[in-house]
């Protein structure tokens, strides 16, 4: 099995208000092996986009801060690590796409000088060998005419071409992890599946690990290695793709799947719909946070969070549901997980 690269263990994202701590993620673990797809899905608000601006430290400027976990990096934890330091790991050795291309592109400059620029900064190319190393990292990502198109301007470009811009971007440094948050959401169905195409086969050239973050589980099928499912900040359900989607089991994943058009192949059943909403952050419910919207609450689940429980055959498939307190709990860094200590 390939080493990990990431390791996030118990992490705690929140935002200082008046009140005190808000929480936007609650103890979060979660890790990411070299060359791994790991798909981080759930509903907007869930704490997905939270974690991935954690991981690359861009949370200090949002207002947020981590109160509590580490992020380990090759065995360093990028929690404690300066700015400063961030700065030299960002875009060199981890770098980040977002959803909406045209907002990640400067668009005062050529595509290919920000290009160039990135490969300045983080590989000290200078002059030709900057510009012609730009168009090279242009036609890896498949945009025809790559001379031409490096001289153009991002609103010269369609969506799809620009998100592969951004790609190209964040490629250029051949980083070992890509953090990509919702990166083909904003682009058109079959532009959509060229890019997620494009990314796999990066992937496989550059055997770099991508952390992808995802609303829709369609995408997480099509690219992860393992999936993990957050709601309201934490992370219900961890698993190998395979048993995600063939024997999912906290009764969230089982609500998402089925909301899915087309799955199981039943074409024209009513969809599913998890009624209710994901509670805002801050006004978590007692006991099971998933409890007002579940089908299957029981009185337990009103009272106790419940801990995180292996489901499954292995020991890597894992479920934080009351359903299955008859199944060993899941160790995290050989203790039980989020719940250890409550569980006490
Ligand atoms: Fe539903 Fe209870 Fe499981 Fe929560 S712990 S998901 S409320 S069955």
């Amino acid at each position: 099995m390939a080493e990990k690269l990431l390791e996030i263990r118990k992490l705690t994202v929140g935002f200082v208000t008046d009140k005190g701590l808000v929480k936007a993620t609650d103890e979060i673990s979660l890790s990411i092996r070299q060359g791994q797809t790991v798909c981080l899905v759930g509903e907007s608000g869930s704490g997905k986009s939270v974690t991935s601006l954690a991981v690359m430290r861009l949370i200090d400027y949002a207002g947020g801060v981590i109160a509590d976990g580490s992020i380990e990096y090759h065995g360093q934890d990028l929690a404690l690590k300066s700015q400063e330091e961030m700065r030299h790991i960002r875009g060199n050795r981890i770098a980040m796409i977002f959803q909406d291309p045209m907002s990640s592109l400067n668009p005062v400059f050529t595509v290919g000088e920000q290009i160039a620029e990135s490969l300045r900064l983080h590989q000290n190319m200078s002059g030709d060998k900057a510009w012609n190393a730009a168009v090279d990292m242009l036609r890896t990502v498949g945009i025809p005419a790559p001379e031409i198109r490096a001289k153009q301007y991002p609103h010269e470009l369609s969506g799809g071409m620009c998100q592969r811009v951004v790609i190209a971007i964040a490629l250029a440094c051949k980083p070992e992890l890509l953090i990509a948050d919702e990166p083909t959401t904003a682009l058109d169905v079959t532009v959509q599946a060229q890019i997620l195409d494009l990314l796999r086969k990066l992937q496989a050239e550059l055997g770099m690990s991508i952390l992808l973050i995802t609303h829709d589980m369609g995408v997480a099928a099509e690219m992860a290695d393992r999936v993990a499912v957050m709601y309201a900040g934490a992370i219900v359900e961890e698993g190998p793709v395979e048993d995600i989607f063939n024997t999912p089991s906290h009764p969230y994943t089982v609500g998402l799947l089925q909301s899915i058009p087309g799955f199981e192949g039943e074409r024209g059943r009513e969809l599913y719909t998890i009624r209710g909403t994901i509670p805002p952050i801050g006004q978590l419910p007692d006991g099971c946070r998933f409890h007002p919207r579940c089908p299957h609450a029981m009185d337990i689940c009103r009272q106790k969070e419940p801990f995180d429980f292996l489901v499954g055959d292995g020991d890597d498939h894992r479920a934080a549901c009351w359903l299955f307190e008859d199944r060993p709990v899941a160790l995290v860094d050989g203790r039980g997980g989020r719940d250890e200590v409550k569980r006490a």
